[in-house]
């Protein structure tokens, strides 16, 4: 933390920085902060860490699934780019998914009872008309595919869409079809943006108010930005010191999905200038990837890394036993807890078991995969992977005898109940004999999304000190403020809280920056 000298704290240095808001970073939070405090008047100076080609944090890698509570389906067809017919649309099963829902997933479902209630219940209630908000000012959207039920029946060649369970739309072009529009509609309001410009500290006055920030060009020369800040440059998880500070060492030496940016230095600034640290600092969004991905995620890699057809096969460990029921849930909702699981397997590794049905339920991302085994005998693929072969056979006949009653065909749009009996870990949806040739394994790897833990901040995205009290001058969004989520969180919840906490930050900021 910088502080002001006593020059710079006087009333005639202020009143340069009166309706200034500097916003740090370019994903959906900050750019959803900076549309919204240019169009409640200030004058909003963007800094980004990353070069131009790349910006746009984590949002631009995702394909930008999106959770929406909705009464009637008629509300989703309106915020669709494509018009359908009539005809088309009593083509589309869209169950409605009411905000009750949603928070019972981000509370309890997802987050065993622990985020903040009120952040939640503020946040989730404003997952529609975020939507429209977003939608005026460029950003197009579409039923979704990835990670929604619709994505699993489709490949079946089934001709009704189904969607149940929340998300329902995406954005077109996915997470780039967020970032583009939010920054080109930025820019046209006058934001000036910095590319290559991390922010390092705050700068504060005499009173303990943030009153600007310091960041570093290029050169290596220090810059001062003087104004109301909005932190939205994401969370931690791309620095693996403060991972294994926080999250401990098994998270240490991880594959990352997110993009390298997102080291967490303003998150730590901000509680240098006295914030508190709330929410599940031991706790991130992690899920089983490809073992070949790079060690960085970036805009090569996007969401093609993610291996999530564990539903339709068994997933076991080196020494052959199987950690996890893989059909507790629908693989959107339990992904966190299966990438969670294979950081305490031996070596970290994990591996998808398929036979020939299951085989065809997975997504079209594995045929991106290089490590994968496949033949017509288990205990050879097995040995081939590097599975103890004489436990895994046991694990297999196991699973078989408890499986043998479930004879129906996968069914993608139910949880079906097909059940395990009498096994110690069962599964619970899902459970067909590993019995038809060919078999296939694919080995996975726990690959880190994001962080939960963050700063602590209220509904009005105002950060708070350690007494709880706001910091005046600081304001913060997206996944730099924590209490939202704990241990996972259901799909598409991200983006939402990310755009529904920056318009606020952005409102904020920009009534606090007309007073100072
Ligand atoms: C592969 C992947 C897929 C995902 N899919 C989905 C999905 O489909 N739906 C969903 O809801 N969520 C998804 N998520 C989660 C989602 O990406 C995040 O919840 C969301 O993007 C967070 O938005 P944000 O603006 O807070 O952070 P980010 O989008 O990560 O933006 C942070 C920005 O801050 C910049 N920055 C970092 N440090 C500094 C600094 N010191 N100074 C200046 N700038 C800095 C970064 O470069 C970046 O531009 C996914 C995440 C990943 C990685």
């Amino acid at each position: 933390m910088i502080a002001m000298n006593h020059d710079d704290n006087g009333k005639a240095m202020q009143n340069k920085h009166k309706n200034k808001v500097i916003v740090l970073g370019t994903g959906n939070a900050a750019l959803s902060a900076a549309m919204s405090a240019l169009d409640h008047g200030a004058s909003v100076t963007i800094l980004e860490k990353a070069p131009k080609p790349e910006f746009g944090g984590n949002t631009r890698l995702t394909t930008a699934a999106l959770r929406v509570s909705f009464t009637d389906p008629n509300q989703i067809r309106e915020i669709l780019d494509q018009s359908y017919t009539d005809n088309e649309w009593s083509s589309i099963e869209i169950e409605p998914y009411p905000n009750d829902k949603f928070i019972y997933e981000v509370i309890h479902k997802t987050g065993h009872g622990r985020p903040n209630p009120e952040l939640v219940e503020w946040f989730t209630n404003q997952s529609l008309d975020i939507i429209h908000w977003l939608k005026d000012r460029g950003v197009r959207f579409e039923l979704a595919e990835y990670l929604s039920q619709f994505d699993l029946t489709k490949q079946h060649g089934s001709q009704k869409r189904t969607y149940r369970g929340g998300v329902v739309i995406q954005a077109v072009k996915g997470g780039a079809g967020m970032v583009q529009p939010e920054l080109a509609y930025a820019k046209s309001k006058g934001a000036e943006v910095h590319y290559e410009m991390p922010a390092e500290d705050l700068i504060t006055n005499d009173k303990g108010h943030v009153v600007g920030v310091v960041a570093r060009d290029q050169s290596g020369t220090l810059c001062k930005f003087h104004g109301t800040v909005v932190i939205g440059s994401g969370g931690f998880e791309a620095s693996s010191a403060r991972r294994s500070q926080f999250l401990g060492s098994r998270w240490c030496d991880l594959r990352q999905r997110c993009v390298k940016f997102n080291t967490g230095e303003m998150i730590f600034a901000a509680v240098n200038a006295g914030a508190a640290m709330v929410g599940h600092y031991a706790g991130a969004h992690i899920t089983p990837i490809d073992p070949d991905s790079p060690f960085t995620g970036g805009l090569n890699t996007c969401e093609r890394t993610n291996r999530l057809a564990f539903s339709w096969g068994i997933t076991v460990n080196k020494q052959g036993h199987r950690f996890i029921d893989e059909g507790s849930h629908w693989n959107n909702q339990i992904y966190v807890d299966v990438g969670r699981a294979l950081l305490d397997q031996p070596d970290q590794i994990g591996y998808q078991v398929f036979d020939a049905r299951g085989a065809t339920y997975r997504e079209p991302l594995y045929a991106e995969q290089k490590q994968f085994f496949q033949g017509n005998d288990l205990k050879t693929l097995a040995e081939q992977a590097g599975i103890a072969p004489d436990a895994f056979m046991k694990t297999i006949e196991a699973f078989n005898k408890a499986a043998k009653h479930n004879t129906h065909m996968y069914d993608p749009t139910q949880l079906d109940s097909q059940s395990t009996k009498g096994l110690d870990l069962p599964k619970t949806n899902w459970a067909l004999p590993i019995k038809e040739k060919p078999f296939s394994i694919y080995p996975v790897v726990p690959g880190v999304t994001f962080t939960f833990g963050g700063l602590a901040s209220n509904t009005h995205c105002q950060i708070l000190a350690s007494n709880m009290h706001p910091i005046p001058g600081l304001f913060g969004c997206g996944e730099a403020t924590g209490d939202y989520f704990y241990y996972a969180y259901p799909t598409g919840s991200g983006l939402i809280k990310g755009a529904v906490t920056g318009r606020e930050a952005g409102k904020q900021a920009a009534s606090y920056a007309k007073q100072v």
